[in-house]
């Protein structure tokens, strides 16, 4: 009886205690693919919708315009049709360290006119996770998205995602399945190993575990392995949540203090800011 009790509470507490995940794609409608048609990109994306379907995950997707065109816009209308967030991530992702805040705004401001149509959030998120090098640059944007009512999206799973894509479509151009094999399970195992990372720094800065916010891109490698990413997570017992779910967490409230070229996850930013205060 003991025995049976003790089960019992374990999987109660599991379902009570389940780490909690919102999953984010950037780069829409398509990022780095080194090629791809037209029609392979929309139909890799297919794929992306349906791994995220097959688990009921409603995720939000970010949108560079300048990665737009009138055949790929068919990705935009299906992404919105499925039930998706999409929010604005600049028009042709300049680097905010590389630029002025004046250039940058604009460009924010180019993404809403080109892809509003879509838009159906007021989610952004910046390229690369820059927010500014300088305090005044951080300041000029940050005060810019709140006058015009966005609310930045952070990540706190950041990951090399995008380094092993470049390899997968480079093996996919010259037609290597060995290595695109071999990279497909890189990169899970490397996805796995950054989310230990991040639920480690989490019980750190916030001696708990906070609902997770995983940075992924619209690319050929999620085409393939997206499902199989989403299901081990099924399997370790997260709970897929949306991006407003997981910003009601008090932990995204926390002052965010974090000036420099980085791109960090939000744990890191705070972990930082934690330090100069
Ligand atoms: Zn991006």
């Amino acid at each position: 009886m003991r025995f049976i009790l003790g089960i019992l509470l374990v999987v109660a507490s599991s379902a009570l205690f389940a780490q909690k995940i919102a999953i984010t794609l950037d780069d829409l409608p398509f990022g780095y693919s080194r090629g791809l048609s037209d029609d392979q990109k929309i139909e890799a994306f297919d794929e992306i919708l349906q791994s995220l379907e097959k688990h009921q995950v409603k995720a939000t997707l970010f949108v560079t315009s300048g990665n737009m065109n009138k055949a790929t816009e068919a990705i935009l209308d299906k992404a919105v049709a499925a039930g998706h967030q999409l929010g604005n991530h600049t028009n042709n992702h300049y680097d905010l360290n590389e630029i002025s805040a004046e250039a940058y705004i604009a460009d924010i401001d180019s993404c809403q006119e080109l892809a509003g149509k879509w838009i159906n959030s007021s989610y952004f998120r910046y390229a690369m996770l820059h927010r500014g090098n300088t305090r005044s640059k951080r300041d000029s944007v940050y005060t810019y998205l709140k006058e015009k009512g966005f609310v930045i999206a952070p990540v706190t799973i950041d990951n090399n995602e995008w380094v092993y894509n470049r390899g997968y479509c480079l093996a996919m151009k010259i037609g290597d399945q060995k290595n695109m094999d071999r990279l497909g399970k890189e990169y899970l195992y490397h996805m796995k190993e950054v989310t230990a990372r991040y639920q480690k720094l989490s019980s750190q800065v916030t001696s708990r575990e906070i609902p997770q916010i995983l940075l992924l891109h619209s690319n050929p490698i999620n085409a393939k392995y997206l499902g199989k990413l989403l299901d081990w997570y099924k399997k370790e017992g997260w709970e897929f949540i949306t991006l407003d779910e997981a910003l009601q967490d008090e932990f995204y409230s926390v002052k965010d203090d974090y000036v420099g070229p980085y791109g960090f996850s939000q744990l890191d930013r705070i972990k930082r800011s934690k330090l100069n205060n």
